[in-house]
């Protein structure tokens, strides 16, 4: 199975993904957790190039193909391959991610980013996709208690924050049942009591 999780920067993604991973590995499961963008070394050179200030000011649309084309390598080399030996993959960002920064957060649209995307993703779709819904203020407390200086999204307005949110909401009412959509401002073992609940459903323990 492939479940992803999604959300603004400073949801608590990471947390959850490693929590979930502990709980199935003890359980017995084989489990892969990867990231995006990156996840392979091409798409990890990608994402450095992408997140590297001497590169800035990196257009909208560069960034959609070269997020899509580091998605394209990820999926063929690491995701299928782990799914195609009956692993569960758990990943930090994934197509949504890009529908939301960069369709409705840069302004390509959501649907051209999708789109554009369907060649990398070559029909995979996640069994279950986290959206950790977070709140400005909760993002920003968090982005400043781990320290981190150069987040990009840091600079960019509410109202930049406000449309990648209101992106990621919008992909999940488009397949509820695909989704499971929490507050990101709940205690991050409440988020994992839920997201086992709901795992625990999909994956036969
Ligand atoms: O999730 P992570 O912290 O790894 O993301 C790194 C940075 O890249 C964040 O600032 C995030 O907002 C940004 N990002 C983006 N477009 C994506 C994925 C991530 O702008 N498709």
């Amino acid at each position: 199975a492939l479940i992803v999780f999604e959300g603004g920067d400073g949801a608590g993604k990471s947390t959850q993904v490693t929590a979930l991973a502990h709980t199935l590995q003890d359980a017995g499961h084989t489990v892969t957790c990867t990231r995006e963008p990156g996840g392979t070394p091409l798409a990890e050179a990608v994402r450095s190039l992408v997140l590297d200030p001497t590169n800035a000011p990196v257009s909208p649309a560069t960034e959609a193909l070269l997020f899509a084309s580091a998605r394209a390598d990820h999926v063929a080399r690491l995701i299928h391959p782990a799914l195609e030996r009956g692993e569960i993959v758990l990943c930090d960002r994934f197509v949504d991610s890009s529908a939301a920064y960069q369709g409705a957060g840069r302004g390509l649209g959501t649907a051209a980013v999708r789109d554009l995307n369907e060649w990398a993703l070559q029909g995979l779709v996640p069994h279950l996709t986290v959206l950790l819904d977070v709140d400005r203020a909760t993002a920003e407390s968090r982005r400043r208690s781990r320290g981190v200086a150069a987040d990009r999204v840091e600079s960019e307005a509410a109202a930049f924050h406000e449309a990648v949110n209101a992106a990621f909401r919008d992909l999940a009412e488009l397949a509820p049942s695909r989704y499971l959509v929490l507050d990101a401002a709940a205690p991050a073992e409440d988020i994992t009591r839920a997201v086992l609940q709901r795992v625990s459903a999909l994956v036969p323990a």
